[in-house]
This record gives C-alpha cells, sequence and structure tokens, in this order.
C-alpha cells in the first residue's frame, strides 16, 4: 500500500488566495499537506513583510503542516543557462528553475539564507524542495549538509536521516494553456492506473491549478481517488 505524500507548492505572499483555498480542499478530505514556502518570491516579495501570510503558515505547522524551503526566490534571475540546462528544463518551468544551474556554494548560499529567514519567523523546515524539481546533484548535497532531513527532484526523494533514496512519481497539473491543462489531466489519470504499484506517491498542487477549471476539477477527483484509496500520510513517516 502505498504512501501518499500531498503538498502545497509556492506558498508565498501573491499567491496566498489560492493556497488557503488549496488548503480547504485538503482539509475537507481531513488532509494535511506540506507547505512549500518561498521567502523572497521573485525577489519582490519577502516573506517577513507579510505578517499575515507568517501567520497564517506558523498556524498550519501548528496544525501538523511538514514545512519545506523551496529555492530562496523561485526565479532565474541573475543565473544563466547552458545548453544542456536548457534541454533539462524543456517544457517544464517558465524561467522559474531557480536552483537548476547552481554549483554546490551557490545553491548553499540561498538554501542557508532561505533557512535562516524561516527560522528567524519560528518556521522549522524539514527539508527543501527545488522549484520545478530542477537542481543538479550538488544542490541535493547542500541540503544534507544544511542539515535538512529530506530533498527531491521529479523522480526521486532523498531521505537523508533515513539514508534512503526513494523512487516516487509526482502527480501534477499544468494550466500554462488550455493544451497543458488537458494533457496534464490525462497525466493525472495515467498516474492512477499505472503507479499504484509505488511505494511513495506524491501529489503536488500548485496555486496555479485553479486557474483552468478542468485542472480545479481533476485535482479534487484526484485526491478523491488516491486518498480515498489509501489515506494520506507525511514526511516523516519515510
Ligand atoms: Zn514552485
Amino acid at each position: 500500500m502505498p504512501s501518499i505524500l500531498v503538498t502545497i507548492h509556492d506558498v508565498a505572499p501573491p499567491l496566498m488566495p489560492r493556497v488557503e483555498r488549496l488548503w480547504d480542499i485538503c482539509a475537507r478530505r481531513s488532509v494535511v499537506p506540506g507547505l512549500l514556502v518561498v521567502p523572497d518570491w521573485h525577489g519582490a516579495w519577502p516573506i517577513e513583510r507579510d505578517a499575515r501570510c507568517v501567520d497564517w503558515v506558523r498556524a498550519r505547522a501548528a496544525d501538523g503542516a511538514e514545512l519545506f524551503l523551496h529555492g530562496e526566490r523561485h526565479d532565474e534571475v541573475g543565473s544563466s543557462r547552458g545548453p544542456k540546462d536548457t534541454l533539462r528544463a524543456l517544457g517544464r518551468t517558465n524561467r522559474e528553475g531557480e536552483f537548476l544551474t547552481l554549483t554546490y556554494d551557490a545553491a548553499r548560499g540561498r538554501i542557508d539564507r532561505g533557512l535562516a529567514r524561516m527560522r528567524a519567523l519560528g518556521l522549522e523546515p524539514v527539508g527543501f524542495v527545488p522549484p520545478a524539481w530542477l537542481a543538479r546533484p550538488d544542490t541535493h548535497r547542500a541540503v544534507r549538509d544544511a542539515g535538512l532531513s529530506v530533498s527531491e527532484d521529479d523522480g526521486t526523494i532523498y531521505a537523508f536521516r533515513a539514508g534512503r533514496t526513494i523512487a516516487s512519481p509526482v502527480v501534477r497539473w499544468s494550466s500554462r494553456g488550455a493544451l497543458r491543462a488537458y494533457a496534464s489531466l490525462l497525466q493525472a489519470k495515467l498516474r492512477w492506473v499505472l503507479q499504484q504499484g509505488h511505494s511513495v506517491v506524491r501529489i503536488a498542487l500548485h496555486p496555479a491549478d485553479l486557474d483552468h477549471p478542468a485542472t480545479a476539477a481533476s485535482v479534487e477527483r484526484t485526491l478523491d481517488l488516491w486518498i480515498g484509496a489509501y489515506g494520506p500520510s507525511g514526511y516523516a513517516g519515510l
């Protein structure tokens, strides 16, 4: 029976109304999702300046939500892609692969700064997830060295404390354009059919999933399927 890990990505001040709606969708199903927090969304939304957002995250952590650092600013400003990076990121992100090109030192610097900012607000992350799951192995080493328990990309969870590397598919949606929205619906359906054999299945919700009625409906349907069949679990269980 697989463990089902549900997370809400992109918890940041400008996205809060949709983040809260996603939380409510989970809460109606008795799911306590993990929250992926961005301390300085696009370099323009320092989380410290939005007391309401910070209070909300703190309250959800008190409700049992596991917190993750999710980049520092969630964009690629200031870094430049090589041809290999461009290939890896193809179709996967709208220039938000903040860790795609970073060396160990650059990744570690951003992780350390992000952790310090969250901890200064009383928020204690258990792990790190790079934006769009795009990062080099250096980033995962930096996460481990920073003392966090978990890092992940879109195929694997690195559970450092447990000393395990776990192959785990991610059910996720894209609402950037109708074509992508419908393609991601099909993908969500296929994952249900094909991937029940995995021991850990992740369901990653993004604020933008609510922008298209078809993806919004698919999110609810998919949660009902997986959670109804297996019940939710948390990263601590790994
Ligand atoms: Zn993200």
